[in-house]
Order: structure tokens, then sequence, then C-alpha cells
């Protein structure tokens, strides 16, 4: 007997295990697709701009298939659980946080902090452990308002993504995409090697 994967079971096999951090962003990411009336990005018309790179991000990858390879998904390293969805077609767009675990949690958050912190008992430890798939399960199925806040924003987005041209490194003779490299002394150099590129031949 033959199913289809749940994205939730897709997200989890992506991901590579189950944690709290990847039921937030799978949680955020379901909510905006919904929001937008989207449906996973076989191409580009899908934009995520996603505002932490931690455990979330997978589920939000896979839920709506913006990945960094395809040039649909913007990573901006601000530490916060916030991801915005964009559609290209409609131009709507919206910003969804995720309400930090002390709020939605505490018991939980409090604990974990203390195990995260060195701090933790045993019995701290095992009560965490108890008490992880009771906060995904509500993670997954409990009401967004408690959970996320979600924004309506304006969004310019980024043009789809565009093919350079290569050139090749002076230095090393790898081929690198042409707005990454460094011109040094008349000569195209890739990013790593323009570091150790003598400054005199350099005339800088
Ligand atoms: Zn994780
Ligand atoms: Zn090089």
């Amino acid at each position: 007997m033959c199913r289809e994967k749940t994205d939730w079971e897709k997200a989890m096999e992506f991901h590579g295990h189950i944690c709290v951090g990847l039921a937030r962003g799978y949680r955020a990411a379901k909510v905006g697709m919904e929001i937008l009336d989207a449906h996973r990005s076989p191409d580009e018309e899908l934009v995520v701009i996603a505002e932490t790179d931690n455990c979330g991000l997978d589920a939000v990858q896979v839920v709506t298939g913006c990945t960094m390879g395809k040039g649909n998904l913007i990573f901006q390293d601000y530490g916060k659980n916030a991801y915005t969805f964009g559609r290209r077609d409609t131009g709507k767009a919206v910003r969804i946080t995720v309400k930090s675990l002390g709020e939605s949690f505490p018991e939980f958050a409090a604990i974990r902090d203390r195990v995260h912190g060195g701090k933790g008992t045993p019995e701290d430890k095992e009560k965490i452990k108890k008490m992880q798939m009771g906060v995904i399960t509500e993670l997954l199925q409990g009401s967004h308002d408690d959970l996320l806040q979600v924004q309506d924003v304006q969004l310019d987005l980024p043009e789809k993504a565009r093919i350079f041209q290569s050139v090749t490194c002076a230095r090393c003779g790898e081929s690198v995409m042409e707005p990454r490299a460094r011109v040094r002394g008349g000569e195209y150099v890739c990013i790593p090697c323009s570091d150790y590129y003598p400054s005199r031949i350099a005339g800088a």
C-alpha cells in the first residue's frame, strides 16, 4: 500500500529529525500558503524571505518549494522567526512571525531554557522530552492566532534569478560568476584569491 507522504512527513525527512523548530516553520509556511492561496512553487511564482536560518526554514522550503538554488528563497540574517511569503503573479505578500516559545508555551520554554543554559536537572531533561511531542502537535494543529502573528505587507519582489556569465580566476584558474569576481591588476580573480592577491600588483 502506497500513499503520498504528507508535507509534514516530507519536511521531517528533509530535515533529518523531528523538532519544535521544524514544526514552527512548518506552521508558518502552511498558513502563509493558505493566505496567499498558493501551491508549492514548481518554478518561481512564489517568493519567500526568511529572517532566520534555523530548523524551521527547512520546513518552509519543503512546503513552499522555494529554495536558495532556485533564487526564490531570500535569506536575511536578522535572527527572527519571521518569514514573508509573496506571490509574483498577484503581488500579494504576507509576513508571518512565529510567536516566541515563552509566549505560546511558557512552561516548556522555561524548562528548555534551564536545560540549554546547563542548569537543567535530570528531571527537567526527562520532562522536556515528554513535553516535546505535545508542543509539536499543538504547533501543527492549534489555532494559528495563538501561535503566529500575521501582517499584510507590500513587497518589492526581486527580479527572477538571472543567469550570469562566468569568468576564469587569473590566480586559481577556477570559473566564477562574473558579478562575484574581483578585478586585480586588470585581471579577474575570485573572492578567496582576491584576499591573497599582493596589493602592489593590484595597485590598491
Ligand atoms: Zn531541527
Ligand atoms: Zn581564484
